[in-house]
């Protein structure tokens, strides 16, 4: 087999396999487009946000609101969340990042393809991607 045949051969194998095989990047959230309005701080992307991780808006709110220390409301017909007080981005951003972090990120093979299950009272991070699971704060 010459070489142009065989990178024919490695290439159409390569296609064969899922996308997700190839790819083994850390997992990076789409940046957040906060804003300040008066003593209120939106998240205008926040249901792309949560739709990125594969979680529930009310949810990621939850955890937002009760990090900043704040009252907050999620918009789902705009898909936007709102704090009370105006936050700075950073304190936003590494909020967000501490969410992905303990309640998308799989710690054994830092894929974001997790479930949330509930074995009894403890709430359980499932991977879908490598099985492993581990225990989560509740919310
Ligand atoms: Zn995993």
């Amino acid at each position: 087999m010459d070489e142009a045949e065989y990178i024919k051969l490695l290439d159409h194998a390569l296609s064969q396999l899922p996308p997700d095989v190839m790819k083994h990047e850390k997992f990076v959230m789409p940046e957040a487009q906060i804003f300040i309005e008066g003593s209120k701080t939106l998240i205008k992307n926040f249901k792309v946000l949560a739709e990125k991780a594969l979680r529930d808006p009310k949810h990621f709110m939850k955890f937002i609101v009760s990090e900043v220390g704040s009252a907050g409301t999620y918009d789902d017909q705009a898909g936007r969340a709102i704090l009370s007080g105006a936050f700075t981005r950073k304190l936003i951003i590494d909020t967000i990042d501490k969410y992905v972090r303990d309640f998308v990120v799989c710690k054994t093979c830092g894929r974001p393809d997790t479930v949330i299950d509930k074995e009894g009272r403890q709430a359980v991070l499932h991977c879908k991607a490598c099985g492993s699971s581990r225990a989560i704060p509740k919310l």
